[in-house]
């Protein structure tokens, strides 16, 4: 599964709420675009892939001061397949180390960079023993097809054209293999349990935070018009309904997103809602659904958003959105 970053959930969140400057509008279109690359790249290589290959995203690994993410690894009989995902839609043009974007220079170059995480994940790849190759691409999957390159090593990148050529014949490679998939499953657990956490988040200021407008917003519109009934929230712009404690509960993560190095006081989580909800019930939903901290005070913060936190919990009171 392809998850947002804690930084496009932030800048998500916050969007909501305040109007984001110049640079994180900026920063959004970016993130969204990576996501919606990653979650095409994701699908069509599950789709084309063999059943006991897994195919792992998101993994962070550091060494020293160098941090690397691994957009896609696939682990197959004969080896580690890395895919650096570009969802590229402009003109890019590349000719023996030199990159131009639209006719202009682009400084990043995506295949230095894609050697350096090669060059990390091969200690990783070292660490565990693994059997096989490593190997690594960049994956063009945008279906615009507007890259263009000259003069590097064609095994370093791939156009989504040929993508399920290329998963084909790595299948028919591993035709000559012994069945290891107890090996595969062993490796790719090892590295989720090994992947490191982010440990850049973005956090908003308190400044921020004060000038932030408060309340719930619709799941549908994000309008903050909203009626609040007992059991349900009723939007008042799009007409949407939703379970009040969903909408609670998701007002409840998002702040978590935008403060993901503080814990969920309660008097604090409060404060999001603007006098719209009572202290009681934010402190029984508190209680329900998040786990206690231990040695502080408050509730654990998931730095999560509702969807992938509890996105597979039923309520009582059905949305009619
Ligand atoms: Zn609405």
């Amino acid at each position: 599964m392809i998850i947002k970053t804690q930084e496009y959930q932030w800048l998500e969140e916050l969007q909501c709420r305040l109007a984001l400057t110049k640079l994180e509008e900026k920063e959004i279109f970016i993130q969204r675009v990576g996501f919606e690359g990653e979650l095409e790249a994701f699908k069509l290589i599950s789709e084309y892939k063999q059943h006991d290959w897994q195919l792992l995203s998101g993994l962070r690994f550091t060494q020293g001061m160098s941090e690397i993410q691994v957009d896609l690894l696939l682990i197959t009989q004969v080896g580690w397949v890395m895919f650096e995902v570009k969802n590229y839609d402009s003109n890019y043009h590349y000719r023996d180390g030199k990159w131009l974007v639209n006719g202009l220079p682009k400084t990043r170059d995506d295949f230095a960079q894609l050697n350096r995480t090669l060059a990390i994940l091969k200690n990783v790849h070292q660490r565990i023993g693994a059997s096989g190759e490593l190997s690594g691409k960049l994956l063009f999957i945008n279906e615009s097809d507007t890259v263009e390159i000259e003069g590097a090593e064609p095994a370093l990148f791939i156009k989504r054209a040929k993508l399920k050529d290329f998963m084909r014949r790595l299948g028919e490679d591993c035709l000559n293999y012994l069945d290891n998939t107890h090996q595969i499953a062993v490796e790719a657990n090892w590295l989720n349990a090994h992947s490191e956490p982010d440990l850049h988040l973005r956090s908003l200021t308190d400044e921020r935070y004060d000038k932030m407008r408060k309340g719930i917003y619709c799941c549908r519109c994000a309008s903050f018009h909203i009626q609040f009934e007992r059991y349900h929230i009723c939007c008042e712009s799009c007409g949407a309904v939703e379970a009040a404690e969903k909408a609670i509960l998701r007002t409840i993560c998002g702040y978590g997103i935008l403060f993901p190095y503080k814990h969920l006081n309660t008097r604090e989580v409060y404060s999001v809602f603007g006098g719209q909800v009572q202290y009681r019930r934010v402190k029984k939903i508190l209680n329900k659904y998040f786990q206690r901290n231990a040695s502080q005070a408050g509730f654990i913060n998931p730095v999560k958003n509702f969807e992938y936190q509890f996105g597979h919990v039923k309520f009582h009171y059905n949305d009619h959105l």
